[in-house]
Protein backbone atom coordinates (compact mmCIF):
# COMPACT_ATOMS: atom_id res chain seq x y z
CA UNK A 1 0.00 0.00 0.00
CA UNK A 2 1.68 3.49 -0.87
CA UNK A 3 0.72 5.83 1.92
CA UNK A 4 0.69 8.81 -0.62
CA UNK A 5 -2.84 7.42 -1.33
CA UNK A 6 -4.77 8.34 1.99
CA UNK A 7 -2.81 11.83 2.23
CA UNK A 8 -5.49 14.37 3.43
CA UNK A 9 -6.86 15.84 0.23
CA UNK A 10 -4.63 19.63 1.73
CA UNK A 11 -1.75 18.19 0.17
CA UNK A 12 -2.71 17.96 -3.36
CA UNK A 13 -2.00 21.87 -3.29
CA UNK A 14 1.52 21.45 -1.32
CA UNK A 15 4.27 20.49 -4.20
CA UNK A 16 7.89 20.99 -4.31
CA UNK A 17 8.77 23.51 -6.55
CA UNK A 18 10.91 22.45 -9.61
CA UNK A 19 12.64 25.56 -9.13
CA UNK A 20 13.22 25.69 -5.87
CA UNK A 21 15.17 22.01 -6.08
CA UNK A 22 17.12 23.80 -9.18
CA UNK A 23 18.43 26.23 -6.96
CA UNK A 24 19.51 23.88 -4.26
CA UNK A 25 21.92 22.58 -6.83
CA UNK A 26 23.57 25.87 -6.91
CA UNK A 27 25.96 26.19 -3.98
CA UNK A 28 28.89 25.43 -6.73
CA UNK A 29 31.75 28.82 -6.64
CA UNK A 30 31.48 29.41 -10.07
CA UNK A 31 28.15 30.63 -10.18
CA UNK A 32 26.69 33.90 -9.51
CA UNK A 33 23.86 33.61 -7.86
CA UNK A 34 21.21 36.32 -7.46
CA UNK A 35 18.64 33.42 -6.76
CA UNK A 36 18.16 33.23 -2.89
CA UNK A 37 16.64 36.35 -0.97
CA UNK A 38 18.81 35.66 2.02
CA UNK A 39 20.73 38.28 4.22
CA UNK A 40 24.84 38.25 4.17
CA UNK A 41 25.56 36.33 6.73
CA UNK A 42 29.34 38.37 6.84
CA UNK A 43 26.61 40.85 8.01
CA UNK A 44 25.07 39.09 10.92
CA UNK A 45 26.47 40.32 14.26
CA UNK A 46 27.26 37.08 15.55
CA UNK A 47 29.91 38.26 18.04
CA UNK A 48 26.73 39.63 19.98
CA UNK A 49 24.54 36.46 19.62
CA UNK A 50 28.09 34.62 21.35
CA UNK A 51 27.38 37.23 24.06
CA UNK A 52 23.74 36.79 24.61
CA UNK A 53 23.96 32.85 24.18
CA UNK A 54 26.65 33.17 26.86
CA UNK A 55 24.60 35.04 29.05
CA UNK A 56 21.22 33.34 28.51
CA UNK A 57 23.40 30.00 30.09
CA UNK A 58 24.61 31.24 33.20
CA UNK A 59 23.67 29.55 36.39
CA UNK A 60 21.20 32.20 36.97
CA UNK A 61 19.55 32.05 33.65
CA UNK A 62 20.05 28.72 32.19
CA UNK A 63 17.02 27.07 33.83
CA UNK A 64 14.98 29.81 32.66
CA UNK A 65 16.91 29.42 29.09
CA UNK A 66 16.56 25.69 28.62
CA UNK A 67 12.78 25.16 29.97
CA UNK A 68 9.71 25.25 28.85
CA UNK A 69 7.94 28.67 28.32
CA UNK A 70 4.85 30.53 27.74
CA UNK A 71 3.26 30.13 24.22
CA UNK A 72 2.92 33.92 23.57
CA UNK A 73 6.66 34.38 23.90
CA UNK A 74 8.88 35.70 26.02
CA UNK A 75 7.58 39.01 27.91
CA UNK A 76 11.15 40.82 27.78
CA UNK A 77 11.10 40.41 23.72
CA UNK A 78 7.93 40.80 23.49
CA UNK A 79 8.17 44.43 25.76
CA UNK A 80 10.85 45.42 23.28
CA UNK A 81 8.70 44.46 20.29
CA UNK A 82 6.03 46.74 21.69
CA UNK A 83 8.35 49.51 22.14
CA UNK A 84 9.96 49.31 18.50
CA UNK A 85 6.31 49.20 17.14
CA UNK A 86 5.89 52.11 18.68
CA UNK A 87 8.55 54.32 17.22
CA UNK A 88 6.31 53.32 13.32
CA UNK A 89 3.26 54.09 14.73
CA UNK A 90 2.04 51.07 16.09
CA UNK A 91 0.42 51.41 19.94
CA UNK A 92 0.00 48.40 21.61
CA UNK A 93 0.81 46.24 24.41
CA UNK A 94 2.72 42.71 24.82
CA UNK A 95 -0.94 41.15 24.95
CA UNK A 96 -1.29 41.97 21.73
CA UNK A 97 2.21 40.43 20.55
CA UNK A 98 2.52 36.72 19.86
CA UNK A 99 6.62 35.63 18.77
CA UNK A 100 6.30 32.77 16.60
CA UNK A 101 8.93 30.66 15.14
CA UNK A 102 9.94 33.05 12.24
CA UNK A 103 7.09 35.05 9.95
CA UNK A 104 6.45 32.47 8.01
CA UNK A 105 5.03 30.61 11.10
CA UNK A 106 2.51 33.79 11.67
CA UNK A 107 1.40 33.05 8.06
CA UNK A 108 0.95 29.42 8.45
CA UNK A 109 -1.28 30.83 11.76
CA UNK A 110 -3.27 32.68 9.79
CA UNK A 111 -4.51 30.74 7.08
CA UNK A 112 -5.10 28.18 9.89
CA UNK A 113 -7.04 30.76 11.66
CA UNK A 114 -9.07 32.13 8.40
CA UNK A 115 -9.45 29.96 5.81
CA UNK A 116 -12.04 26.85 5.14
CA UNK A 117 -11.65 25.36 2.01
CA UNK A 118 -12.86 27.59 -0.39
CA UNK A 119 -12.79 30.80 1.22
CA UNK A 120 -11.08 33.80 -0.77
CA UNK A 121 -7.73 34.82 0.14
CA UNK A 122 -6.45 38.28 -1.85
CA UNK A 123 -2.89 38.48 -3.11
CA UNK A 124 -1.04 40.13 -5.30
CA UNK A 125 -0.16 39.13 -8.35
CA UNK A 126 2.55 38.40 -7.81
CA UNK A 127 3.35 37.63 -4.18
CA UNK A 128 5.81 36.20 -1.93
CA UNK A 129 5.76 32.35 -2.80
CA UNK A 130 5.90 31.38 0.89
CA UNK A 131 2.88 32.75 1.76
CA UNK A 132 0.89 31.07 -1.35
CA UNK A 133 2.79 27.72 0.21
CA UNK A 134 1.67 28.62 3.95
CA UNK A 135 -2.09 29.43 2.98
CA UNK A 136 -2.30 26.21 0.36
CA UNK A 137 -2.65 23.92 3.24
CA UNK A 138 -5.74 25.67 3.93
CA UNK A 139 -6.91 25.01 0.32
CA UNK A 140 -8.47 28.54 -0.41
CA UNK A 141 -9.83 30.48 -3.84
CA UNK A 142 -7.28 33.57 -4.25
CA UNK A 143 -8.27 36.39 -6.05
CA UNK A 144 -5.99 39.25 -7.26
CA UNK A 145 -5.90 42.13 -5.27
CA UNK A 146 -5.62 45.19 -7.07
CA UNK A 147 -5.20 48.21 -5.82
CA UNK A 148 -4.11 50.84 -8.75
CA UNK A 149 -7.06 49.96 -10.82
CA UNK A 150 -10.83 50.65 -10.67
CA UNK A 151 -11.95 47.21 -8.83
CA UNK A 152 -15.05 47.51 -6.75
CA UNK A 153 -15.12 45.54 -3.26
CA UNK A 154 -18.31 44.24 -4.78
CA UNK A 155 -16.61 42.60 -7.57
CA UNK A 156 -14.45 40.16 -5.24
CA UNK A 157 -17.50 39.74 -3.01
CA UNK A 158 -19.01 38.65 -6.02
CA UNK A 159 -16.81 36.00 -7.24
CA UNK A 160 -16.50 34.95 -3.52
CA UNK A 161 -19.91 34.41 -3.19
CA UNK A 162 -20.17 32.92 -6.54
CA UNK A 163 -17.65 30.27 -5.75
CA UNK A 164 -19.81 30.08 -2.53
CA UNK A 165 -18.14 31.57 0.32
CA UNK A 166 -16.28 35.13 1.46
CA UNK A 167 -13.57 37.09 1.62
CA UNK A 168 -11.63 36.44 4.88
CA UNK A 169 -8.41 38.51 4.27
CA UNK A 170 -6.24 40.72 1.55
CA UNK A 171 -1.98 39.73 2.22
CA UNK A 172 0.40 41.63 1.49
CA UNK A 173 3.97 42.71 1.98
CA UNK A 174 3.65 46.69 1.43
CA UNK A 175 7.34 47.51 1.77
CA UNK A 176 9.82 46.56 -0.50
CA UNK A 177 8.08 43.43 -1.45
CA UNK A 178 9.14 40.24 -2.15
CA UNK A 179 9.46 39.49 -5.11
CA UNK A 180 8.80 43.22 -6.58
CA UNK A 181 10.56 45.35 -4.39
CA UNK A 182 8.13 47.91 -4.99
CA UNK A 183 6.08 49.68 -1.88
CA UNK A 184 2.72 50.34 -1.85
CA UNK A 185 2.11 53.97 -1.16
CA UNK A 186 -0.04 55.92 1.25
CA UNK A 187 -3.06 56.30 -0.95
CA UNK A 188 -2.62 52.54 -1.82
CA UNK A 189 -2.42 51.51 1.79
CA UNK A 190 -5.90 53.76 2.65
CA UNK A 191 -7.80 51.66 -0.31
CA UNK A 192 -6.49 48.77 0.99
CA UNK A 193 -8.61 49.88 4.41
CA UNK A 194 -11.15 50.74 2.53
CA UNK A 195 -11.65 48.06 0.70
CA UNK A 196 -11.02 45.74 3.83
CA UNK A 197 -13.84 47.99 5.79
CA UNK A 198 -16.08 47.24 2.89
CA UNK A 199 -15.38 43.45 2.66
CA UNK A 200 -15.70 43.28 6.47
CA UNK A 201 -11.88 41.09 6.17
CA UNK A 202 -8.85 41.03 7.36
CA UNK A 203 -5.76 42.53 6.62
CA UNK A 204 -2.19 40.55 6.67
CA UNK A 205 0.67 42.85 6.44
CA UNK A 206 4.05 41.26 6.09
CA UNK A 207 6.41 43.61 7.38
CA UNK A 208 9.47 41.83 6.67
CA UNK A 209 11.59 44.00 4.98
CA UNK A 210 10.11 47.17 6.77
CA UNK A 211 12.86 48.05 8.54
CA UNK A 212 15.11 47.89 5.61
CA UNK A 213 14.45 51.22 3.84
CA UNK A 214 17.46 52.91 1.83
CA UNK A 215 15.85 56.05 0.66
CA UNK A 216 12.83 57.74 0.00
CA UNK A 217 10.53 58.66 2.65
CA UNK A 218 8.48 56.03 5.13
CA UNK A 219 5.18 55.22 4.61
CA UNK A 220 3.30 54.50 7.95
CA UNK A 221 2.37 50.73 8.20
CA UNK A 222 -1.30 49.36 7.39
CA UNK A 223 -1.77 49.17 11.32
CA UNK A 224 -0.56 51.99 11.99
CA UNK A 225 -2.55 54.17 9.54
CA UNK A 226 -5.72 52.45 10.76
CA UNK A 227 -5.06 52.55 14.23
CA UNK A 228 -5.27 56.44 13.54
CA UNK A 229 -8.30 56.29 11.96
CA UNK A 230 -10.15 53.70 14.80
CA UNK A 231 -8.40 54.81 17.84
CA UNK A 232 -7.48 51.48 19.08
CA UNK A 233 -5.82 48.44 18.17
CA UNK A 234 -8.90 46.08 19.62
CA UNK A 235 -10.41 47.94 16.41
CA UNK A 236 -8.45 47.05 14.27
CA UNK A 237 -8.68 44.46 11.00
CA UNK A 238 -5.07 44.16 10.50
CA UNK A 239 -2.28 41.78 11.78
CA UNK A 240 0.92 42.83 11.66
CA UNK A 241 3.74 40.33 11.37
CA UNK A 242 7.15 40.66 11.57
CA UNK A 243 10.78 39.48 11.59
CA UNK A 244 13.84 39.39 12.69
CA UNK A 245 15.07 37.12 9.86
CA UNK A 246 15.96 40.21 7.83
CA UNK A 247 17.55 42.45 10.54
CA UNK A 248 19.34 40.06 12.82
CA UNK A 249 19.31 36.70 11.74
CA UNK A 250 17.20 34.09 10.59
CA UNK A 251 18.91 30.94 11.30
CA UNK A 252 17.01 31.29 14.78
CA UNK A 253 13.38 31.41 13.45
CA UNK A 254 11.81 34.34 15.55
CA UNK A 255 8.92 36.49 14.33
CA UNK A 256 5.95 38.41 15.83
CA UNK A 257 2.40 38.79 14.76
CA UNK A 258 0.62 41.99 16.47
CA UNK A 259 -3.01 42.56 16.37
CA UNK A 260 -6.45 42.56 18.33
CA UNK A 261 -6.11 40.55 21.41
CA UNK A 262 -9.23 38.17 20.54
CA UNK A 263 -6.58 37.47 17.47
CA UNK A 264 -3.63 36.78 19.34
CA UNK A 265 -5.54 34.33 22.16
CA UNK A 266 -6.67 32.30 19.05
CA UNK A 267 -3.35 32.30 17.08
CA UNK A 268 -1.69 31.37 21.07
CA UNK A 269 -4.10 28.42 20.84
CA UNK A 270 -2.64 27.57 17.65
CA UNK A 271 0.77 27.72 18.58
CA UNK A 272 0.01 25.81 21.86
CA UNK A 273 -1.45 22.60 19.60
CA UNK A 274 1.58 23.23 17.17
CA UNK A 275 4.82 23.40 18.80
CA UNK A 276 3.65 24.75 22.27
CA UNK A 277 6.20 28.11 21.75
CA UNK A 278 9.19 29.16 20.09
CA UNK A 279 12.74 28.27 21.50
CA UNK A 280 13.12 30.00 24.60
CA UNK A 281 16.63 30.56 24.52
CA UNK A 282 16.36 31.77 20.82
CA UNK A 283 14.15 34.38 21.95
CA UNK A 284 16.45 35.38 24.78
CA UNK A 285 19.10 35.90 22.62
CA UNK A 286 17.59 37.29 20.19
CA UNK A 287 16.39 40.17 22.97
CA UNK A 288 19.89 40.55 23.94
CA UNK A 289 21.24 41.05 20.54
CA UNK A 290 17.98 43.53 20.17
CA UNK A 291 18.77 45.45 23.35
CA UNK A 292 23.03 45.69 22.35
CA UNK A 293 22.71 46.74 18.83
CA UNK A 294 19.41 46.52 17.07
CA UNK A 295 19.12 50.08 15.51
CA UNK A 296 23.20 50.28 14.99
CA UNK A 297 23.36 47.15 13.41
CA UNK A 298 19.98 48.13 11.23
CA UNK A 299 21.47 50.91 10.29
CA UNK A 300 25.18 49.44 8.84
CA UNK A 301 22.82 47.02 6.87
CA UNK A 302 21.30 49.77 4.84
CA UNK A 303 24.09 50.91 4.46
CA UNK A 304 26.04 47.80 2.62
CA UNK A 305 22.67 46.39 1.13
CA UNK A 306 21.75 50.33 -0.21
CA UNK A 307 25.01 49.94 -2.39
CA UNK A 308 24.36 46.92 -3.87
CA UNK A 309 21.11 47.89 -5.17
CA UNK A 310 22.73 51.08 -6.47
CA UNK A 311 25.54 48.73 -8.06
CA UNK A 312 22.50 46.65 -9.55
CA UNK A 313 20.48 49.53 -10.84
CA UNK A 314 23.55 50.70 -12.91
CA UNK A 315 24.34 47.68 -13.76
CA UNK A 316 21.57 47.16 -15.14
CA UNK A 317 21.19 50.39 -16.97
CA UNK A 318 23.96 49.77 -18.47
CA UNK A 319 23.78 45.88 -19.63
CA UNK A 320 19.77 45.11 -20.11
CA UNK A 321 18.99 45.25 -24.13
CA UNK A 322 16.00 47.24 -25.40
CA UNK A 323 12.33 45.90 -24.53
CA UNK A 324 13.49 45.06 -20.77
CA UNK A 325 12.45 46.76 -17.38
CA UNK A 326 12.87 46.35 -13.72
CA UNK A 327 11.50 48.04 -10.61
CA UNK A 328 13.78 50.48 -8.30
CA UNK A 329 13.46 49.74 -5.38
CA UNK A 330 14.00 51.75 -2.19
CA UNK A 331 14.78 49.24 0.20
CA UNK A 332 14.76 45.08 0.87
CA UNK A 333 16.70 42.90 -1.28
CA UNK A 334 14.82 42.59 -4.27
CA UNK A 335 14.74 43.99 -8.40
CA UNK A 336 11.86 42.57 -10.67
CA UNK A 337 12.69 42.03 -13.72
CA UNK A 338 9.91 42.04 -16.88
CA UNK A 339 11.34 40.69 -19.84
CA UNK A 340 10.22 41.33 -23.47
CA UNK A 341 6.45 39.62 -23.68
CA UNK A 342 6.67 36.09 -25.00
CA UNK A 343 9.88 35.25 -23.01
CA UNK A 344 10.29 32.65 -20.75
CA UNK A 345 11.72 33.30 -17.35
CA UNK A 346 12.17 29.12 -16.22
CA UNK A 347 13.85 28.85 -19.90
CA UNK A 348 15.90 31.82 -19.48
CA UNK A 349 17.15 30.60 -15.92
CA UNK A 350 18.20 27.22 -17.50
CA UNK A 351 20.37 28.64 -20.65
CA UNK A 352 22.00 31.07 -17.88
CA UNK A 353 22.77 28.28 -15.54
CA UNK A 354 24.38 26.10 -18.84
CA UNK A 355 26.10 28.90 -20.77
CA UNK A 356 26.63 32.65 -18.41
CA UNK A 357 26.67 30.66 -14.56
CA UNK A 358 23.96 33.08 -13.35
CA UNK A 359 21.30 32.38 -11.35
CA UNK A 360 17.26 34.11 -10.37
CA UNK A 361 14.63 32.85 -9.68
CA UNK A 362 11.76 32.77 -12.80
CA UNK A 363 9.02 34.69 -11.45
CA UNK A 364 6.05 32.15 -12.52
CA UNK A 365 6.31 30.70 -9.02
CA UNK A 366 5.19 33.95 -7.52
CA UNK A 367 2.03 34.02 -9.08
CA UNK A 368 -1.32 32.38 -7.83
CA UNK A 369 -2.49 31.87 -10.92
CA UNK A 370 0.62 30.70 -13.22
CA UNK A 371 1.07 33.58 -15.01
CA UNK A 372 4.02 36.00 -15.32
CA UNK A 373 6.34 33.38 -17.22
CA UNK A 374 8.27 36.83 -18.59
CA UNK A 375 9.24 37.89 -14.81
CA UNK A 376 12.50 36.89 -13.14
CA UNK A 377 13.16 38.10 -9.62
CA UNK A 378 17.53 39.29 -8.54
CA UNK A 379 18.24 39.44 -5.20
CA UNK A 380 20.94 41.77 -4.10
CA UNK A 381 21.37 40.79 -0.64
CA UNK A 382 24.03 38.22 -1.20
CA UNK A 383 26.61 38.88 -3.99
CA UNK A 384 29.51 41.75 -3.52
CA UNK A 385 29.84 44.77 -5.84
CA UNK A 386 31.99 43.03 -8.53
CA UNK A 387 29.87 39.88 -8.47
CA UNK A 388 26.74 42.39 -9.34
CA UNK A 389 28.90 44.03 -12.24
CA UNK A 390 30.00 40.80 -13.54
CA UNK A 391 26.58 38.53 -13.42
CA UNK A 392 23.92 41.54 -14.66
CA UNK A 393 26.60 41.76 -17.50
CA UNK A 394 27.16 38.30 -17.77
CA UNK A 395 22.68 38.28 -18.42
CA UNK A 396 22.53 41.29 -20.51
CA UNK A 397 25.11 39.35 -22.87
CA UNK A 398 22.76 36.40 -22.45
CA UNK A 399 19.51 38.14 -23.09
CA UNK A 400 21.03 39.95 -26.07
CA UNK A 401 21.75 36.58 -27.65
CA UNK A 402 18.20 34.56 -27.55
N1 LIG B 1 7.58 37.21 4.36
C1 LIG B 1 8.34 37.54 3.34
C2 LIG B 1 7.85 38.58 2.39
C3 LIG B 1 9.59 36.91 3.15
O1 LIG B 1 10.34 37.24 2.09
C4 LIG B 1 10.02 35.93 4.07
C5 LIG B 1 11.34 35.21 3.94
N2 LIG B 1 11.78 34.93 2.69
C6 LIG B 1 9.16 35.63 5.13
C7 LIG B 1 7.96 36.29 5.26
C8 LIG B 1 9.48 34.56 6.14
O2 LIG B 1 10.57 34.91 6.90
P1 LIG B 1 10.86 34.32 8.35
O3 LIG B 1 9.96 33.14 8.56
O4 LIG B 1 12.28 33.96 8.33
O5 LIG B 1 10.51 35.42 9.30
Amino acid sequence: MQLNQIFATRNARMKASEIRELLKLLDQPDIISFAGGIPDPALFPADEFAEAFKTALTPERQALALQYSVSEGYLPLREWIVREMATIGIVCEAENVLITSGSQQALDYLGKLFLSPGDTALVGWPTYLGALAAFNAYEPRYDRLSLKGNRTAESYAEGAAAAGSAVKFAYLSPDFANPTGETLDRTGRLRLLELADTLDCAIIEDAAYQSLRFDGEPVPPVLALELKQKGSIEDCRTVYCGTFSKTLAPGLRIGWAVAAKPVISQMVLLKQAADLHTSTINQMAVHGVAEACFDAHVEQLRAVYQRRRDVMLAALEDHMPEGVDWTRPEGGMFVWVTLPEGMNGADLLARSLETEKVAFVPGQAFFADGSGQNTIRLSLSNSNHAAIEDGIARLGRLLRSV
